[in-house]
């Protein structure tokens, strides 16, 4: 392509609003342009870039044996009333209204749609498993898009269902895709982790998010510094407890409100931060310090959760309710249920907990504003036990570290609960019917290209990775007006182009400088700088990454690239 008729309109400086590189960056190069909060257009290099990690993600499906569909992305309200979730998805779900006063909702995620579909298509066994996946465009009403393409309103998804026959069929079906999707990620030459995660309310005990290992993620993640062992520390941390001392109570008074109230009080003050989306709560009992945190996102997808802030605000001092609060602030999929088996330390945070509630006149109070991590040294209560850095892994290999992690996918074992709702059934082999048993797996697509940027990236612009790049070559014409280097530059891109290779040239009237910065900025991975020596037929050429660089003949270049 030639780059004076191209649409990449490159910018000097940062957009005001951009915090993070991959948002800086991918503006700044003209990949992306913003046109309304979270809400994106990708301009041809972003179309092509995106389109490689599409096709990666493609490929690995197909290989897994799922089969690609579309389904539309405007959705019957009756489906959603079917699943329940019209009720108590929330805000996040873009809902319309047709003509006729119809109810639609804009996809944020397709189960109750496939659901349907296979219900009425599917009648026997001998068609399970069946796995289907698309890449389409999501919608979700995010209370705080940000970070450009890693947290947006509109952004595209790939999102797979499978539909078996039992559990175990259901196992396999998890495991093929759990491959697919390390695949998939070390493709796309990403340093990620698979973690385990919370399963909320959704069904079966299994799921997995692949987290990209980042400063600017947004879910912490425990892992172990010598194996595989990894978990979402939103798991299962319902209470983190921090050790009271003097300092901490004298750094709380410098950093904090503290804050008396009444039961009633805080109650109304859960509800209302809750639904403001309120970071944490602490209590302090017993010269220890109990907080129960609270995710921003806690109504998404979630169904519990939902209900349980529409009832009534003050049985929080219930313990059945504690219990529910304890587990609604993690997870986007809903509240955790506090396992028999940690009855010690579950009880003991539930027990506080209640009685704070129920005694908060008098004996406790909390703390609001407080960060954990800055305030205090955390400790987490996650996959079930206290877990603090530095201690063994639970899988007894090597110590724990804590992380920041990009959540780029997501497997899940959903079980039968949209089957159920939606009543999709099949006639086994004794003909007898049974309830579908489902998965449902997504990769965020664009939020995957842009955590490639956060890893691959310097001061001047983004290092893609090869394969991911929007271009493999990039031929710089210096000086335009002088003839032999016009024609020199002409040539190779010919070359190139006829040879198959992708390659971009700049064949614009603009100083060397900023053609140099602007193809610093692109990131493409070799660069071919046809200039002075243009005569002799000698180019240079400069690797992006690496930064090393040589002068080649002009007949040498074809095997070079290649
Ligand atoms: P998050 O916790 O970041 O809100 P989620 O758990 O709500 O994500 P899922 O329902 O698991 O998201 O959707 C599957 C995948 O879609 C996620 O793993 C993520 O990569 C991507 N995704 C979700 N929300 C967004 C968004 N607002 N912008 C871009 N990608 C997203
Ligand atoms: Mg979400
Ligand atoms: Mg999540
Ligand atoms: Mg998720």
């Amino acid at each position: 392509m030639k780059q004076s008729q191209m649409l990449i309109p490159t910018l000097k400086e940062n957009p005001a609003d951009a915090e993070i590189k991959s948002h800086q960056l991918l503006v700044r190069a003209g990949y992306i342009r913003q046109i309304a909060s979270g809400v994106y257009s990708f301009l041809p290099l972003g179309r092509r870039v995106l389109r490689k990690v599409e096709d990666i993600v493609r490929e690995e499906m197909d290989k897994a044996g799922a089969h690609e569909l579309m389904m539309s992305a405007l959705q019957p309200a009756e489906l959603w009333k079917e699943s329940g979730r019209w009720n108590t998805y929330g805000s996040e779900l873009m809902r319309l209204h047709d003509r006729h006063e119809r109810e639609f909702a804009l996809g944020a995620t397709h189960e109750e749609v496939i659901t349907s579909l296979v219900r009425d298509s599917i009648k026997s066994y001998k068609r399970l498993p069946l796995m289907v996946y698309q890449i389409q465009n999501k919608f979700r009403d995010e209370k705080r898009p940000r970070f450009g393409l890693l947290r947006g309103r509109e952004f595209l998804m790939k999102d797979a269902y499978s539909f078996n026959e039992s559990f175990e069929s259901l196992d396999e079906s998890y495991d093929q895709m759990f491959r697919a999707y390390s695949n998939v990620f070390s493709r796309c030459g990403l340093d990620f982790r698979a973690v385990i995660a919370d399963s909320g309310q959704m069904g079966g005990k299994d799921t997995h998010e692949f987290m990209v290992l980042s400063e600017v993620g947004e879910d912490v993640i425990a892992y172990s510094d010598t194996s595989d062992y990894a978990a979402n520390i939103e798991m299962a941390p319902v209470v983190m407890t921090y050790e009271s001392s003097d300092e901490t109570e004298k750094e709380l008074e410098k950093t904090a409100t503290p804050d008396q109230r009444t039961m009633q009080e805080v109650a109304d003050y859960l509800g209302h931060g809750l639904a403001e989306g309120l970071k944490s709560i602490m209590f302090k009992v017993d010269e220890q310090f109990v907080m129960v945190v609270t995710r921003g996102d806690h109504e998404v997808n979630d169904i519990k959760l939902k209900n349980f802030y529409d009832a009534d605000i003050v049985e929080l001092a219930s313990e059945e309710d504690t219990r529910q609060l304890l587990g609604t602030g993690f997870g986007s999929l809903g509240p955790v249920n506090v396992p028999e088996d940690v009855e010690v330390v579950a009880d003991y945070a539930v027990e506080k907990l209640a009685n704070v509630t129920c005694g908060a006149n008098e004996e406790g109070y909390h703390y609001v504003n407080v960060n954990p991590g800055r305030d205090f040294k955390v400790k987490a209560y996650t996959d079930l036990r206290f877990i603090e850095e530095g201690d063994p892994s639970p899988d007894g290999q090597g110590n724990i570290k804590f992380a920041r992690g990009i959540e780029v996918g997501h497997v899940f074992k959903l079980g039968t609960f949209y089957a159920e709702n939606m009543n999709a059934t099949y006639l086994d082999d004794q003909g007898k019917s049974q309830t579908m048993v489902m998965g449902s797996y997504g990769i965020g697509v664009s939020r995957t290209l842009a955590a490639i940027v956060e890893q691959y990236h310097d001061e001047r612009g983004i290092t893609w990775p090869s394969h991911i790049a929007p271009y493999q070559v990039h031929v710089l014409s210096l000086n335009p007006k002088k003839e032999e280097q016009k024609e020199l530059a002409d040539e190779l891109y010919e070359q190139l182009q006829s040879t198959g290779i992708e390659v971009l040239y700049d064949d614009r009237k603009e100083r060397a400088g900023v053609k140099f910065a602007d193809s610093d900025l692109f990131g493409i991975p070799l660069r071919i700088t046809v200039g002075k020596r243009a005569g002799e037929g000698i180019v240079e050429v400069k690797e992006r990454q690496s930064g090393k660089q040589d002068e080649l003949e002009q007949t040498a270049v074809i095997d070079f690239v290649r």
